[in-house]
């Protein structure tokens, strides 16, 4: 291959998805989705779908999806963006409203495809290291005429920041877009979807796959003042994006209008995520404060690596990231269940017993 042909190859880093294993019976606390099945509502909605209307094109709009999470958090619809899983919601962001003279700013460890998508779109960014405690220091983050985004909490530590953090961050960087990945807010970190009708510099991205259990229906959004979701849509419509098709619109209204059901499934996944702590803490693991679905753990004395080829033997996986070296020995553990929790504490029990 000619010198020209590898560049232009080789410059594009792709994003390396959580591995999706093919055998069944596994323990999979891998890729943090939702160990319950999504609302009933939800399965009932998507039948409903399944006849003559499948001919037809989808609503190019998703109004009735704009509507439910305008609904949800008591917004206008003026304030929605509707996308195929938050992170085409991501790829449209950056592409619209992170494209800045000077680079944008996220923490040295995040989420991962943040960088890809830099690389891909050609912005310029900078990591800012995270504290001691793996915590994000909101001081270490001015950026004017630029643009700033993490998670909250953020992945893959799980370390939530509190609102008045958030405020302090929009209030230094009145110009800057400023963007909160909130994949994981509903499991104990406080949401800034109420800051935004205040502060016309914030956009807020969510995704049905984690609270909602629905990461193979491909369902995000975000929640911003108007003239960021206009950004968004024009990128969308210059893109040729894909509607979402009529189960995702369709699922996803059902599973944002049961509310009772999500508040009940992520109650469940907090106290279950309290225990294994503990559990963990027993066996000498130092484990990160969480306030997502999965921890951030690291053992006393064996190495990440170690251990997650030790669990993998047992049928158990977790994520193991090699990269950088500070995280090198932590394992993110996703919240299962309490018997896969069981599970997974057992066999660490007879991994640590000499
Ligand atoms: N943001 C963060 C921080 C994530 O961890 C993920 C899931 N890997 C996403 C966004 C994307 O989620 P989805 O595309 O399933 O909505």
């Amino acid at each position: 291959m000619s010198k020209f042909w590898s560049k232009v190859v080789h410059e594009l880093t792709p994003y390396v998805p959580g591995e999706q294993p093919k055998l069944a019976n596994l323990v999979k606390l891998n890729t943090n989705e939702n160990p319950y099945g999504p609302s009933p509502k939800v399965f009932a909605a998507l039948e409903a779908e399944v006849g003559d209307s499948l001919r037809l094109y989808p609503d190019p709009t998703s109004e009735r999806l704009v509507q439910a999470v305008a609904q949800f958090y008591d917004v206008p619809a003026t304030h929605v963006f509707v996308g195929n899983g938050s992170d085409e919601v991501l790829a449209h962001t950056f592409q619209a409203l992170l494209k800045h003279d000077a680079p944008i700013l996220f923490p040295d460890i995040t989420y991962s495809f943040y960088p890809v998508y830099c690389g891909l779109y050609g912005i310029d960014y900078q990591t800012v290291a995270l504290g001691e405690d793996f915590e994000i220091n909101i001081a270490d983050y001015q950026r004017p005429n630029g643009g700033i985004i993490f998670p909250n909490p953020n992945a893959p530590t799980g370390r939530g920041l509190p609102l008045a953090e958030i405020e302090r961050l929009l209030n230094a960087n009145t110009e800057s877009v400023v963007v909160i990945d909130e994949a994981y807010v509903d499991f104990g970190a406080e949401s800034a979807v109420g800051l935004v009708a205040q502060y016309p510099n914030l956009l807020v991205t969510h995704t049905l796959s984690k609270a909602r259990s629905l990461a193979g229906l491909r369902v995000g959004y975000a929640i911003g003042q108007p003239h960021l979701i206009e950004a968004l849509i024009r990128v969308k419509d210059s893109f040729n994006s894909y509607p979402l098709d009529r189960f995702a619109i369709s699922g996803a209204v059902a599973a944002i209008e049961d509310k009772a059901y999500f508040e009940e499934t992520c109650r469940k996944v907090m106290a279950t995520r309290e225990a294994l702590i503990a559990d963990l803490q027993d066996l000498d693991f130092v484990v990160l404060p969480s306030a997502a679905n999965f921890i951030f753990a690291r053992h006393g004395t064996r190495s990440g690596a170690e251990l997650a080829a030790s669990l993998r033997e047992r049928s158990i996986i977790v994520r193991h990231f090699s990269k950088p070296a500070r995280i090198s020995d932590f394992l993110r553990i996703t919240i299962g269940t309490d018997m896969q929790s069981q599970a997974l504490v057992n066999a660490l029990k007879e991994i640590l017993t000499p």
